[in-house]
């Protein structure tokens, strides 16, 4: 078989340890493997590289995609996608494995209704994805996020004030509430929870007031901006307080063990469909298995949200 894998939307940590594992599963198997570079948009211009064992060397451990990333409007519409399935045509390819978050999902369900057959893997480090308990990408930025906490701490204690951390995930709350939780945050504000500002200034007036030498504060940028929420808990409380949003730097950096397993894994599977006639499907791992489910269903469900850990971070935080 001829495969092509391709990384669209935003980056994230473990998407290079991710082509690796399917190009040497795939090579070591028979197949042929094309790298497409910058996502659907290098898809729609024939941007293809044939990649062996050696071009996937001593990428495992770094972050971003040596294939690069792209967003492309012109893919979302029909036009696009059959400029697409031509090149694909043209190049001989006959399966595409498109590593990347919801909007890659519904790029490749667009493609398989087309007739041609694909398959998701979930890159993005925002954990929003259903039928998978993790993402790729997500716990390395929740590591990164709770070594960067761990930090803020520091001088918070120093200057006994309230830290404000804003962490990435769209929508998501996930990396708030995981970070959270690891950083013994004393409160977690994530959109998937209503929450309210006289709350939030309670519960930190009380840390203050049973001893604490410091607040800690992490909202999902789903949530709120940490810059409000920062002037709102000096308004209220008139305690200090600082906000940090972390930005662009919890998506880059070397993938964690995790990461890297999963990868692992996740790029024999989609092998293992590939060669079973399977497709239309997106790879993902839950409670500790490693399962495809069609495309369709995936992008049907919403991601699940861990409401016991959120009841568990209430209760640590005391
Ligand atoms: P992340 O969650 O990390 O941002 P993502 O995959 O959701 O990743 P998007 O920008 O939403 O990122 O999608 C990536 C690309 O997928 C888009 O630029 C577009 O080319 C394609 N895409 C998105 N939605 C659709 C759609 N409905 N139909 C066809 N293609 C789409």
């Amino acid at each position: 078989m001829n495969i092509g894998i391709l990384t669209s939307g935003g980056d994230s940590q473990g998407m290079n340890s991710a082509i690796r594992a399917i190009t040497r599963t795939a090579i070591v198997k028979g197949h042929k493997v094309f790298g497409i570079q910058k996502g659907y948009q290098g898809l729609m211009e024939g941007l293809f590289i044939p990649l062996d064992l050696r071009d996937v060397g001593d990428i495992l451990h770094r972050g971003g995609t040596f294939l690069q990333s792209a967003r492309s409007l012109e893919f979302k519409e029909a036009t696009g996608q059959e400029k697409a399935l031509a090149k694909l045509r043209e190049a001989n390819i006959d399966h595409l494995v498109v590593i990347g978050g919801d909007g890659s999902y519904h790029g490749a369900l667009a493609l398989y209704e087309r007739g041609f057959p694909t398959y998701g893997l979930p890159g993005t480090i925002d954990n929003d994805i259903a039928c998978t308990d993790y993402t790729i990408g997500f716990d390395t930025t929740v590591n990164l996020v709770v070594g960067l906490i761990n930090n803020v701490r520091d001088t918070s204690t120093s200057h006994e004030r309230t830290s404000i951390i804003e962490v990435m995930g769209r929508g998501s709350g996930d990396i708030a509430l995981h970070a959270g939780v690891a950083s013994g945050a004393d409160v977690i504000i994530i959109p998937e929870v209503e929450w309210s500002m006289d709350e939030v200034c309670q519960v930190i007036h009380e840390g203050f007031n049973r001893g604490k030498k410091h607040g800690i504060v992490v909202v999902a940028e789903g949530a709120a901006s940490g810059e409000h929420v920062a002037e709102e808990i000096e308004r209220k409380t008139g305690l200090e307080a600082r906000s940090t949003k972390l930005g662009y730097v919890q998506r880059g950096g070397s993938p964690s063990a995790f990461d890297r397993i999963l990868t692992s894994r996740m790029g024999d599977k989609v092998i293992e469909c590939i060669e079973s006639g399977i497709s239309g499907v997106a790879i993902g791992i839950e409670g500790g298995e490693i399962t495809s489910h069609p495309l369709k269903e995936v992008l049907s469900k919403k991601s699940t949200f861990d409401v016991k850990l959120y009841e568990i971070a209430k209760n640590l935080s005391k």
